[in-house]
């Protein structure tokens, strides 16, 4: 496929190290798993990189070659005070020699978040903004003014939300897998949209945030958009977002401590447990035939699990 040729190709100019081949799928042998007859396997973005952990490494990596395509020497994105996505870029950034600027969502009150400390310490300059007008960070004008403070630069939307990122997200399934139904849980999309249009199985996202139904309108607009096309069936699930974004319940975060300690393998409530909780649930009610192999494709951060301690 010339896309994956040259997306490797792409992601080596930024880091000579850059191997899709790095991604390690380990087995769950949790009783219910059995007790249900499907298996079920980790994909573990969350190894792929010390520091620029999982989706977000393989959505970055295209969006900085972009930038310095276009001669741009500083990012600009967006985010929350314990974004994985931030966090990444500003790891990136560092490792990269790129100047960094994240736009942070909501007025700076407290001490900062570790998240954003971290950031700051790889040299990422954080600009706070209300609410309201981090809403219009898809506005030209606003955009434009951001120029007019911080000097020229590239914009990555939030999460990485872009064809570079959707792009970068086609390389995430090994080619060779043997699993049958694959599960992603969904903030943007993105994700969700470069597996829908690579993977040869259908695929079940997970929607993290509330909101019935809009996620699967969003990536297939996000499709039609970039002229792309689905390579198997997909669909996006929104009942498990536990009351919204970044929101838990008891059972939500018993599932995910009780996961943690049976496969050693670290979560975060904002996305994977979600991911998780829905598995259970849908394992349960018969959802996935008998022999299924169902791939759980792990997003890789877990700024969200410090957010808990
Ligand atoms: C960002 C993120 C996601 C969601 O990715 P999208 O492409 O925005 O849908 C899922 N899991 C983790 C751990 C993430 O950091």
């Amino acid at each position: 496929m010339t896309v994956a040729r040259s997306f490797v190709t792409v992601c080596r100019i930024v880091d000579t190290s850059f191997s899709t081949e790095k991604l390690a799928i380990t087995p769950v042998t949790a009783a219910w798993v059995h007790q249900h007859k499907v298996a079920v396997g980790v994909l573990r973005a969350d190894l792929v990189d010390p520091a620029l952990s999982g989706n977000k490494y393989f959505k970055l990596l295209p969006n900085l070659q972009a930038a310095r395509q276009l001669g741009h020497d500083t990012l600009l994105s967006f985010g929350g005070a314990w974004s994985n996505h931030l966090h990444a870029l500003a790891l990136a950034g560092q490792r990269y020699g790129l100047r960094t600027i994240g736009v942070v969502r909501g007025e700076a009150v407290g001490p900062l978040t570790a998240c954003l400390q971290d950031a700051i310490a790889a040299g990422m300059q954080l600009h706070f903004v209300s609410r309201s007008e981090y809403d219009c960070k898809a506005d030209p004008h606003w955009l434009q003014q951001l120029i007019d403070r911080f000097g020229p630069h590239h914009v990555i939307p939030a999460g990485g939300a872009n064809l570079a990122g959707v792009v970068g997200c086609q390389q995430l399934l090994p080619a060779n897998h043997d699993y049958t139904h694959v599960m992603v849980a969904c903030g943007t999309g993105t994700t969700l949209a470069g597996l829908v249009t690579s993977s040869r199985v259908p695929v079940t996202g997970i929607q993290v945030l509330k909101g019935a139904g809009y996620l699967q309108r969003e990536v297939a607009g996000m499709l039609d958009g970039h002229g792309m096309q689905a390579t198997c069936p997909w669909q996006v699930l929104d009942d498990w977002h536990c009351g919204g974004f970044a929101r838990t319940t008891p059972e939500l975060l018993e599932t995910m401590y009780r996961f943690e300690a049976d496969c050693s393998i670290p979560l975060e409530p904002v996305y994977s447990a979600k991911m998780l909780l829905a598995l259970v649930a849908l394992v349960g009610r018969g959802y996935f035939p008998a022999g299924a192999r169902v791939l759980l494709v792990h997003g890789g951060g877990l700024q969200g699990r410090r957010s808990l301690a």
